[in-house]
């Protein structure tokens, strides 16, 4: 059986941030590291954007924009993203750019194997494929599993489900300096439910139907929402080119307390996902840079977390959604008002001094929150 230092179960986002940092850090460079992942990563299967100044990615980016839409029924705003560009980047670049970096700085050994368990024994950590067992001294897993979260209620789930289509349409309706960041103007049934526009050209854009909500809909509920609001564009005629679709855990799960000595959850199984919005990109730059310092220096990755007034605020907001769904058009549409969006990402990014945080705050509707703190109180943290 073959031993490695390192065994990465899965190979997307976490993973291979992780190894770009690692790659930037010669105490790397005579590891043996094992990536078991059970697709061949070859082909774009998500679209990943983020707000950033400057960004280590941007050479891969096909765009970079510096303003967006923000609609609901009675408002259509332009928002100044101010000195911050919303950025797109292709997971096909994304994973063809990290194995070409890392590929000379490190050895990494790609198997396309489906990892069936992975435990930590006294003397090493095990991984047991559908092919072979392999043996290291830690794993980095970044394969989801959402039941112990599903099996709690302390902190509830939000899914954050969405079907999005690229199409290239007959007339040209959209704009392609501008995405559309949220559009509540369709109808919300009782959710949290908007568009999301990233064109591409004035007639090729991908289109998201996406929810904020405890559950997901038929297919066909999200590919209809799609149709109908290409109709109220003024489009006659489209080709679907691609297809991409997701389910994101918006959660407050504190998934850091499944981390063993020698195995550390990363990516969306270990809480890098920010729950307010499902953001994951730049904090899988942010935290991956974290987990290859700690790595370093540290023998138990149980110490590796950092609970932060962020938190809390998240944890407010899904409980808000968890409990009385439609309101996030209204909270949305508060933040958005007033068009300036930079210290809102700003907070987003966890960036923000404790003024700052009370001026986004002051934004929101505070009854809604209020009732929301008195509530968790009781329920405790
Ligand atoms: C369609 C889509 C669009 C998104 N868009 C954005 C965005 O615009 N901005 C943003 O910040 N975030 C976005 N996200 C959220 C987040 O960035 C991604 O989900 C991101 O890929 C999470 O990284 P990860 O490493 O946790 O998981 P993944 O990248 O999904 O990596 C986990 C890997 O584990 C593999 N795996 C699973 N089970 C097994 C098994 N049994 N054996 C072997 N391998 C296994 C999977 O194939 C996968 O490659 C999006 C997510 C999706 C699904």
């Amino acid at each position: 059986m073959q031993h490695y230092h390192y065994i990465f179960t899965g190979g997307g986002l976490g993973t291979l941030m992780t190894l770009y940092h690692f790659a930037k850090d010669n105490f790397y460079s005579d590891k043996q590291i094992l990536v078991i992942e059970k697709d061949s990563k070859k082909s774009n299967d998500r679209t990943w954007c983020f707000w950033d100044e400057t960004s280590v990615f941007d050479s891969i980016a096909d765009k970079n924009w510096q303003k967006a839409w923000f609609k609901n029924a009675q408002l259509t705003k332009q928002l100044d993203l101010g000195s911050y560009q919303y950025k797109k980047i292709r997971s096909v670049a994304f994973y063809q750019y990290i194995r070409e970096n890392i590929e000379q700085k490190l050895t990494v050994h790609f198997i396309q194997e489906e990892i069936i368990d992975f435990s930590e024994l006294r003397e090493h950590c095990l991984v047991k494929t559908n092919a072979n067992n392999y043996t290291c001294n830690r794993i980095f897993n970044s394969i989801y599993d959402p039941t112990p979260v599903l099996n709690q209620e302390k902190f509830p789930l939000i899914q954050q489900h969405f079907i999005g289509w690229v199409v290239k349409t007959k007339e040209a309706v959209f704009t392609e300096d501008c995405p559309t960041f949220m559009d509540f103007s369709i109808e919300q049934k009782g959710n949290t439910r908007f568009m999301y526009v990233l064109p591409n050209s004035s007639t090729e854009a991908l289109i998201e139907y996406t929810l904020f909500s405890k559950d997901v809909l038929e297919q066909v509920a999200y590919e209809n929402a799609i149709m109908d609001y290409l109709t109220n564009l003024g489009v006659t005629a489209y080709e679907i080119i691609e297809k991409e679709q997701g389910n994101i855990p918006m959660t407050c799960y504190p998934f850091w307390k499944k981390n063993t000595k020698n195995i550390i959850h990363i990516g969306t199984a270990g809480g890098w996902t920010k729950a307010s919005t499902g953001y994951t990109f730049k904090n899988a730059y942010k935290i991956s840079k974290r987990v290859s310092d700690f790595t370093k220096t540290n023998s138990d990755f149980k110490t590796f977390y950092a609970k932060t007034k962020f938190w809390f605020y998240d944890l407010l907001l899904i409980d808000i959604l968890h409990q009385n769904n439609k309101v996030g058009n209204q909270i949305f549409s508060a933040l958005f008002h007033d068009g300036k969006v930079a210290l809102i990402f700003k907070f987003l990014d966890e960036e923000t001094s404790l003024w700052e945080d009370l001026q986004v705050i002051n934004k929101c509707p505070k009854g809604i929150f209020i009732k929301a703190l008195w509530n968790r109180i009781f329920k405790s943290f």
